[in-house]
């Protein structure tokens, strides 16, 4: 028997193994079955050459549980290795500066792993001794075993085995003993060795026999060898893209589009994306594709790899030129990984080109679920933007789609206003905005829908890229002649009297409270339009939506909704109601009126043309007292247009249609309402 010390320049590596090595330990079973994988491929390999001139013999990796030994024991029939072989390349392993290195990348197994080749090594996180037994697949080899327990001394001596291959036995330690659970191995090989390239068994198939699950004679093979991604794109068909996806993800609906990605200059990436079908928005998942790395699972990680709004999809990728053993850091800072990440985006971009130009109808059916990962994508990658332009989409409310130039086309002349900018109407709900919808489409104008998640940050994108030239703006945000407005605005044709009566009579009657806000104002539009309206500024929704959208509270956030309460002066109810209100208010309202006015007169000469601050100290009392007097004699005046607002039907009618339209009209309001209706008919 031979024994020696294991080439390791710090004193010992196993200890180090073992204490910083915490995080990741179930990855030694990934690096144990891949080296299985590796030995039974060079097997293939020398074979197909004619290096090799024996029987190959079935070639599979087989992992066993022998719970009362406590081993694991992963075995192949690869090309084994001499006395010699061993020597080399199991105990020669140099650490170069390992200290420091295992300092940085305590918590990052794959990237200590990576660092030092340190595959096999890794089985002494889980092990308290390791031993290989193997056989070259040369002439005459003889087999041999190595053992450690994990101080830098092994032994190494002939032994007996018939078979070419090697059997690696891991004599599982006391902390890990979940790793001789079947269950627990299962679920690791199914992680991480689920499409390695070769059959990896592990116990028998299991059946049902008289209500037990019994083994049966077959092997359990957990692994498919030859997934979809390995195969040229023409030798597979729509199906079995379907197929793939369903091994994937069992339990989700089928995909809207696959890419199937297949590159072997200036890199090697192969792989399959998905556009997953997502049934709302709350459902959508990142970190759902998976990396492989020549077929081994490494991590479903992908940030930094793809770029960001890829994470959404779904799928493998397999590259054998992304440094995975690395760390997360100098992952993002790889140029071949941002070669990659360009390239992925360049796919994408060009698939769903190629699916827009070739199956517009397909692509538009698709498109409602599609939008959210496509204006994702437009919003966070410029490089995806410039090329999505020509294949986004804008849908209206008749559910037709466009794309943005065929748009422009359709609404250009017809949606400009007198200035020249074309506005874009949009709404954002077509149930609660339909009689301004309604009231568009009359006019001849086209409503999009933009009801997606993303929509009021894409809008405001689409305007910047318009330059200014195209403006969005939501049908109920203003009344329909100056949503786009074709001339000038009609001057309001009411003394100050007149409109500070309206406005007191209207505001008497609108809810306002803590949430929402309204302002009453005038405009003179055709006796036929509709005699009250509510209107929603669009610059201010659009930014409580944006900064609701990005999180928490912010300024916007916490501002009211805030409403504009539009009366029409030219329709005849307006004219009736003020006709009414004089008659009826005029001989209470004249006197007080003239109060006011003489009070303000009586101020006026008072502060002459002096600051405030340049009055003295009698003149300022005077003025104080004449501003309360004004102030009370003002709220008097409200209170008398107040009462005879709440008596008159109309008025209270007026408002409550308004409120109505625009959904705010609510609970025991809504019931006063109904009532009155009934009342008035
Ligand atoms: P790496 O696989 O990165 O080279 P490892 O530490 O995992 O590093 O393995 C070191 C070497 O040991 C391998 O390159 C291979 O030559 C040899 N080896 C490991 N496992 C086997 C095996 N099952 N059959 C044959 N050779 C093996």
């Amino acid at each position: 028997m031979q024994k020696g010390n294991i080439g390791v320049t710090t004193d010992n590596i196993f200890p180090i193994i073992k204490k910083f090595l915490y995080s990741d330990h179930e990855i030694f079973l990934r690096e144990i079955v891949s080296n299985a994988v590796d030995a039974t491929q060079k097997l293939k390999t020398l074979s197909s050459v004619g290096d090799f001139k024996g029987e190959l013999g079935e070639l599979f990796v087989e992992v066993k549980v022998n719970k009362d030994a406590g081993s694991l024991t992963i075995s192949d029939r690869g090309i084994g290795m001499t006395e010699e072989e061993i020597d080399k390349y199991i105990n020669q392993i140099a650490f170069s500066g390992a200290e420091e290195f295992l300092e940085k990348y305590k918590n990052d197994a794959n990237a200590i792993i990576g660092h030092f080749g340190l595959g096999f090594y890794s089985s002494f996180m889980v092990s308290k001794k390791v031993e290989i037994i193997t056989k070259s697949y040369k002439d005459g080899a003889k087999a041999v075993k190595w053992s450690c327990d994990g101080s830098p001394e092994y032994t190494l001596e002939e032994i007996n085995k018939e078979e070419r291959g090697t059997d690696i036995v891991l004599y599982i330690d006391d902390e890990n003993k979940e790793f001789l659970e079947e269950n627990k191995i299962s679920e690791l090989l199914n992680k991480y060795c689920k499409f390695l390239a070769i059959p990896i068994v592990f116990g028998k198939k299991k059946e049902w026999k008289d209500g037990k699950q019994v083994d049966t004679e077959e092997n359990n093979v957990i692994n498919n060898p030859q997934p979809a991604w390995t195969k040229k794109p023409s030798e597979l068909k729509e199906e079995d893209y379907l197929n793939f996806y369903k091994e994937l993800y069992p339990y989700s609906e089928d995909p809207l589009f696959y890419i199937h990605l297949n590159v072997d200059f200036p890199f090697n990436l192969t792989g399959i994306l998905y556009f997953p079908k997502i049934k709302n928005n709350f459902e959508i998942q990142k970190n759902k594709i998976q990396l492989y790395c020549n077929q081994v699972f490494v991590t479903d990680s992908v940030e930094g790899i793809v770029p960001e709004y890829l994470t959404l999809l779904h799928g493998v990728i397999d590259s054998p030129d992304i440094p995975l053993n690395v760390s997360r850091s100098y992952l993002q800072s790889d140029s071949n990984v941002k070669k990659i990440s360009n390239h992925i985006t360049k796919k994408v971009a060009d698939r769903l080109q190629d699916i827009f130009k070739q199956q517009r109808e397909e692509f538009e059916s698709k498109w409602d679920n599609l939008k959210i990962f496509i204006e994702y994508g437009i919003l966070t990658d410029e490089k995806f933007a410039e090329r999505a332009e020509s294949f986004v989409l804008l849908k209206n409310v008749d559910g037709k789609y466009y794309t943005l130039e065929e748009y422009k086309t359709l609404v250009s002349e017809n949606h400009k206003d007198k200035d020249g900018n074309i506005i874009y109407l949009y709404a954002t709900n077509q149930e609660e905005q339909h009689s301004y919808i309604e009231a568009a489409k009359e006019k001849g104008y086209d409503v999009l829908l933009m009801d997606g998640q993303l929509d009021s940050h894409f809008i405001s994108r689409l305007e910047q890229k318009s330059e200014g030239k195209i403006r969005y703006t939501r049908v109920d945000s203003d009344v329909i002649e100056k949503l786009i407005a074709k001339e000038n605005a009609k001057q309001v044709d009411l003394n100050a009297n007149e409109q500070d009566a309206l406005i007191s009579i209207f505001s008497a009657q609108l809810p306002e409270n803590d949430k929402n806000n309204f302002i009453v104002s005038f405009e003179s539009l055709s006796a036929n339009s509709q005699p009250t309206y509510i209107t929603q500024n669009e610059f201010m929704r659009r930014m409580k939506e944006m900064s609701a959208a990005q999180s928490g509270m912010n300024f916007y956030g916490e501002m009211p909704d805030s409403y504009n309460f539009v009366v029409n002066t030219e329709h005849p109810l307006i004219k009736r109601i003020l006709a009414d209100e004089k008659e009826q208010c005029d001989k209470e309202v004249t006197p007080i009126t003239n109060k006011i006015n003489e009070l303000e007169n009586q101020r006026k000469s008072l502060q002459g043309d002096k600051k405030d601050s340049d009055l003295d100290a009698t003149t300022k009392d005077e003025i104080k007292k004449i501003d309360d007097e004004i102030a009370s004699a003002k709220s008097e005046k409200k209170s008398i247009y107040s009462k005879y607002s709440s008596e008159n039907k109309e008025v209270r009618q007026l408002v409550d249609l308004a409120l109505l339209s625009n959904n705010l009209l609510k609970g025991e309001a809504l019931s006063a309402f109904i009532k009155r209706s009934i009342e008035m008919m």
